[in-house]
Order: C-alpha cells, then structure tokens, then sequence
C-alpha cells in the first residue's frame, strides 16, 4: 500500500519535472552529446525507476547535511548559487567556500561504497563540470568531496582552475547546439553499448534503432513513428 503510494509520488513529481530544456546544464558538461540532444528533443526514454529517484533524493539530504557542518564551521560564503546568467549553460553550485582568505567552490558527489573504495582520482565528468563552476564564477580552485552514502566516509579532491578544458568543453556545447538546432543527431560513443554512460542512459533503446553516425532527427523520427506511437 504505502509503497505503491511513495512510488507513484516520485513518479508524479518527475513527470511535473518535465519541461523543454533550451539552455546546457552545468550536469550535461562531458556527456554523451547524442544523449543530451535526445534530451533537448524529448525523445522516447525509459522511464526512471522510483527507487532510483529516491536515491536521488537521498543524495540531496546527504548534501545537505555536509552544507550544515561546513555553515556551523563558518566556511561557507554562500550556498546553492546559481552560475551569473549567460545564453549557453545554467547550473547552481552547491557551494563557495572561504578558506585562509582564498575562494573555493565546492561540488558534493555521494557515490555506494563499491564506486567510493575504487576511488582513486576525481571522475572525470565531475571535473568537467566543476571546472565550469570555476569558469563561471572566475575563482582559481575548486574541491571535489565525495561521500560514501553507505558508510559515511569523506574523499576530497583540490581542483585548479584549467581555462583551456574549460573553454573545451564550452566549444564542444557550442557545436551540439548547432548539431540541436540542426536537428542532426550527434554519433554514438565510440564503445556504445558497452560504455557505463550507455548502461544507465535513458536513450539507449533508441540510440540502438538510430546510425552509429551522425544522422537526421526528421528521418530517424519518422522512422520511430513507424513502430511506435508518434513522438
Ligand atoms: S546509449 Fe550511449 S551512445 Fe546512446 S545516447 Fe545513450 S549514452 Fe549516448
């Protein structure tokens, strides 16, 4: 009863969540570009199971409650900021910190204890994204901090400020706009399907019917509409 009731309110609350995307989020920075543009054109997705949406949930609490200690220890200069306003990308940062006179922003990632023992260097995709944080915010030095959602145990990283992967990454979200706007689906990732992107990707039923290759977005969704109820 109760669980048919906690499930069909994540559900509910996702589906109210649903709105057309027009602007990159900070999130999408190192992502499979056809993935966001499926995103963008609101492509058929398999649906987000409940309990992963809790998870979600849960890892929000988990950064709050890390935002508490860091408030109580006088560190934080301001929380949950969003970027300045800008054409291309929005996204919010969970926090800048003051440290010995010097700014930092901070970026909280919770992970299961598998993923946080196997930890070695920040993942490569949070790194992308802080380094636009930084790029946004014009501070020089970041930190990764990883918590292990079962255990509760901390691993930080310091991040340095790199313009050039900054700006990178930004030219890589400026052609994907184009490729949006175009409607030119981007190529699939070089190792689909066995990449971990893939393994949880939403769009990987249907990146799986569309060319390994850049093809057209009115072609390919005629051809969905074909076998499957019109987008
Ligand atoms: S299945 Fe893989 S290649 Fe296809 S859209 Fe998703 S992440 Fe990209």
């Amino acid at each position: 009863m109760l669980k048919e009731l906690i499930d069909k309110f994540y559900l509910d609350r996702e589906k109210a969540k649903e709105r057309e995307q027009t602007r990159f989020y900070i999130t999408d920075a190192g992502r499979c570009s056809r993935a966001i543009f499926f995103k963008f054109k609101k492509a058929p997705r398999e649906e987000i199971e409940a309990r992963v949406l809790r998870m979600f949930d849960h890892g929000d609490y988990i950064h709050r409650l890390i935002l508490n200690t860091l408030f109580s220890l006088g560190l934080v200069r301001s929380s949950e900021i969003n970027i300045p306003p800008q054409q291309v990308i929005s996204g919010r940062a969970d926090a800048i910190l003051t440290w010995e006179n010097e700014l930092y922003v901070l970026d909280i990632k919770s992970m299961n204890s598998f993923l946080f023992k196997n930890l070695l260097q920040p993942k490569e995709e949070n790194l992308d994204q802080l380094q636009l944080y930084l790029h946004f915010f014009n501070i020089q030095k970041g930190i990764l901090l990883y918590v292990n959602k079962d255990t509760q145990e901390l691993k930080e990283f310091i991040v340095i400020y790199d313009r050039a992967r900054s700006e990178k990454l930004l030219k890589g979200l400026q052609e994907l706009r184009g490729k949006i706007d175009n409607n030119t689906i981007p190529a699939r990732l070089l190792d689909f399907p066995s990449n971990k992107e893939c393994q949880f990707c939403q769009f990987r039923e249907i990146c799986g019917q569309a060319l390994a290759g850049e093809m057209s977005w009115s072609e390919f969704k005629k051809k969905l509409s074909s076998q499957k109820p019109l987008l």
